[in-house]
């Protein structure tokens, strides 16, 4: 069993860490939340005082934070502060895995520095949510070295239930915005598929049957389906309580938009997804599940 630095102790990388103490591994753990360090103490890991006292005699470092900038300042340090980072405090060898999900430029620049500083670094980031992250069985779509990849997969395995290798530095980031511009669109045109149902006089749940073993299924109509009733686990049927936030959509959205932008990639279809969560979010709904889109879309002409 090993010895696990991880920072990042919130929604995702509480019970991520959880998962890995469960298996036997010693966990040391670090937050800016006193709450999530305390939490993190309560499923038998150890609460560190910062994050070089977490990865101090840590084998892996693993890392779940909101986004590049954060991911960015904790691995390289923070000029302003002074303060140094993961890099600089980790021992030589140690292997770095960032599931945050964050720009594909921040990972692959992050990741050049812990190379260059004789560590093995991979983005890992995930799919499956809260729900998955505590009951151990994430998608992870990792990007870096084979031998980085080798090294992690025994970790991963605690946490996730599917791991896929996507190449190189930074390309599970890139795995990542793509898929989730595919859930962005494909609940878009799901909702208005409901909006349109409702104006011609057809049942939600005859479009669902009949869409559901048609050309139309998708995962956001039969696993996540917008409408309250045909689904009973999705969102709709407990007002668009979170699950994946509207903000979260947004945030991934806006990844991939910068990503096409900076890379010359053609993304109509994404770009508008992303105006109109933007929008969406703006009214105030944020914190609601994205699948809640077919509200706004509902109250537009
Ligand atoms: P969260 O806000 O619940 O957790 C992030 C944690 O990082 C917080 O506890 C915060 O205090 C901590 N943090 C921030 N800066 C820090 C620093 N410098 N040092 C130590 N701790 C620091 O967010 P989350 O929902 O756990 O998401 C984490 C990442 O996972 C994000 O990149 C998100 O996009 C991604 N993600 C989330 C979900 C989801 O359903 N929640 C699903 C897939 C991926």
């Amino acid at each position: 069993m090993a010895t696990v630095g991880f920072i990042g102790l919130g929604n995702m990388g509480g019970p991520m860490a959880a998962n890995l103490v469960k298996a036997g591994h010693a966990v040391q753990g670090f937050d800016l939340s006193e709450d999530a360090k305390a939490r993190l103490a309560e499923a038998g890991g150890t609460p560190c005082g910062s994050a070089a006292d977490a990865v101090s005699g840590a084998e892996v470092v693993v890392t779940m934070l909101p986004a590049g900038r954060h991911v960015e300042a904790v691995y390289l340090g923070d000029a302003q502060s002074g303060e140094g980072g993961l890099i600089a405090a980790a021992a030589k060898g140690t292997l770095f895995i960032d599931s945050s999900t964050i720009d594909v430029a921040t990972a692959r620049k992050v990741a050049a520095a812990a190379e260059a500083a004789g560590m093995g670094m991979i983005d890992a980031p995930v799919s499956g949510g809260v729900g998955g992250a505590q009951a151990g069985t994430l998608t992870f779509m990792v990007g870096g070295p084979e031998a980085a990849f080798d090294q992690a997969r025994p970790f991963l395995d605690r946490m996730g239930k599917t791991i896929v290798h996507a190449g190189g530095a930074g390309n599970g980031q890139a795995a990542k915005i793509c898929n989730n511009m595919i859930l962005g669109i494909s609940m878009i045109g799901v909702s208005e598929a409901f909006v349109l149902a409702e104006k011609l006089g057809l049942d939600h749940q005859k479009l669902f049957d009949i869409s559901s073993t048609a050309s139309g299924q998708c995962w956001s109509l039969t696993t996540y389906c917008p409408v309250p009733g045909p689904v009973p686990t999705s969102p709709a049927n407990r007002d668009y309580q979170a699950g994946f936030t509207a903000d979260m959509m947004l945030k991934d959205l806006k990844l991939a938009q910068d990503a096409a932008n900076s890379s010359g990639a053609n993304t109509p279809l994404g770009a508008e997804a992303a105006q109109i969560y933007g929008l969406f979010a703006g009214e105030g709904n944020g914190g609601l599940d994205f699948s809640g889109v077919v509200k706004f879309l509902r109250g537009k002409r």
